[in-house]
């Protein structure tokens, strides 16, 4: 069967959910550019979660397009219940109360899953519901009620999210439920989990303990939305497979007016790692309702690569959005435009720099030299493709973090390995059947067969030592076909 290569290298996450779990739409959004389709556990029920990973499984393979799925976890996230009416108008000035005994929705009243709320915040406090979007003040507190007045209104949805700035959430980054969650996911077969309100490394290392005792491992994104996590950045990046600006919540947690800046900071970060980096959360928001974006909106997702993110995220948009596929359309158009190697930012031009001074100190791993010299290539000759075949996805995401102008083929014989790769930017993860040769004659005619390259081509190969072994790539090859 012939591949044909998409016209964008971002990748483009898509949180699934009723706008868009119909196989019908979910073929469509695969053809549309989707590359990871994101549960989010927040929202419905086991029953229709596994619905849709069924869904996707069959999409996915009818199209012959690998989809990855990634499970995220809903962690300490303290949210609202179900408001009556839903969407629930709050309007500027009058009171509402929240509560915390279990009592149904109303008008005046919006029940929330937080016991702890009482003694969390005090009068005079400031409530944010809907990531900030409206702000209440305490006015009274009671035994299980806050009284407040709305600072700000608008429609509020059941199940939004709810911050207390400053104040300390008394609940552990992962909670009993997260890891009925995880249990859920090995079950089905998933093992790429996000791990949300992270604030240190033992919040990953516990899920991972969790898994590795059931047998299986997993690969953790670590979500970045807490302040304490920004600060403990390091450690966090030397627990986690991947990372991702949960732009939401750290945008109410942190001031907003660092939000830029810090999605620069922790892309670098990653960047330098070599580990895959999601941006999320209101990329495309107005697509939601309205058929084409803001303009500020287009250009949020074009710096967002720009800055070098690996991929970038739909939540609401694919999730609860009346144009879905228009959307991931869009963001696919918008991704496909600003890659074109003339518009290279100088973070690129940095980050390439940075380890060859490194390489001249003698201070990089064999993974970063192949990478290195991988890019070289691509600068003095016209590659065609890059073909990586892999047993730990660790060279093409070493090379893809360069963002060169062709294809990265990876080739492995894991599922695991070749679905996570379906997060890295510029990677086409191809997976080897039982029957399959990964000596570089079998891997360029499986190339060649599926009308990836032609004769006149000129590819590069990189090959462990020796080929098909576990040890670290060693070599990289230059071939005309
Ligand atoms: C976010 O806060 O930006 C985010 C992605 O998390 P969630 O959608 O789970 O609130």
């Amino acid at each position: 069967m012939k591949i044909k290569l998409s016209r964008h290298k971002t990748k483009i996450v898509c949180t699934i959910g009723p706008a868009s779990r119909s196989e019908k739409i979910l073929k469509k959004l695969i053809h549309a550019g989707m590359n990871v389709a994101r549960l989010n556990m927040s929202h419905g029920n086991l029953y229709e979660h596994s619905e849709d990973i069924a869904h996707i499984h069959r999409a996915s393979e009818e199209i012959g397009r690998t989809v990855a799925l990634m499970i995220d976890l809903p962690g300490p996230k303290i949210r609202i219940g179900k408001v009556n009416p839903d969407p629930l108008p709050l309007k500027r000035g009058e009171t509402v109360t929240l509560c915390t005994s279990g009592k149904p929705g109303s008008l005046s009243l919006i029940p929330v899953e937080y016991p702890e709320l009482t003694a969390s915040v005090k009068k005079g406090s400031l409530i944010y519901l809907n990531d900030g979007f409206i702000q209440l003040k305490v006015r009274a507190i009671r035994k299980d009620e806050v009284d407040c007045r709305i600072l700000v209104g608008g429609m509020l949805l059941s199940r939004k999210g709810l911050n207390i700035p400053g104040s300390p959430i008394r609940i552990d980054a992962v909670t009993p439920r997260d890891l009925e969650f995880v249990e859920f996911g090995l079950e089905q077969g998933i093992g790429l989990f996000c791990v949300s309100f992270v604030e240190r490394a033992a919040d990953l290392q516990k899920i991972r303990r969790f898994a590795l005792e059931r047998g299986r491992k997993v690969r953790l994104v670590a979500k970045i939305e807490r302040k304490k996590a920004v600060k403990n950045i390091d450690e966090i990046l030397d627990a986690a497979d991947a990372l991702m600006i949960a732009r939401g919540d750290l945008g109410v947690e942190t001031p907003i007016a660092d939000i830029a800046a810090m999605q620069k900071q922790l892309i670098r970060k990653a960047n330098l790692r070599g580990i895959p980096v999601i941006t999320a959360t209101q990329m495309l928001e107005s697509m939601t309702e309205h058929i084409l974006p803001t303009r500020a909106e287009a250009t949020d997702v074009a710096n967002a690569i720009l800055d070098g993110t690996d991929a970038v995220m739909l939540s609401e948009e694919t999730a609860i959005g009346r144009h879905p596929v228009e959307t991931v359309r869009m963001m696919a158009r918008i991704a496909a435009s600003i890659e074109r190697p003339e518009q290279a930012s100088q973070w690129a031009f940095d980050l390439l720099d940075r380890f060859k001074k490194k390489k001249e100190k003698g201070t990089i791993s064999i993974e970063d030299v192949i990478s290195l010299d991988v890019i070289e290539a691509t600068r003095i000759l016209k590659i065609r493709l890059i073909i990586a075949p892999t047993e730990t996805g660790t060279t093409p995401r070493r090379i893809s973090r360069f963002k060169p102008p062709c294809w990265i083929l990876s080739f492995s014989r894991d599922e695991a390995v070749h679905r996570f790769l379906c997060l890295s930017y510029g990677v086409l993860p191809l997976l080897l059947d039982e029957g399959d040769g990964n000596d570089w004659e079998a891997l360029l005619e499986f190339t060649r067969a599926r009308g990836l390259a032609a004769p006149g081509d000129t590819v590069i190969l990189t090959e462990s030592a020796p080929p098909g072994s576990r040890q670290n790539t060693g070599s990289l090859r230059i071939m005309r076909l």
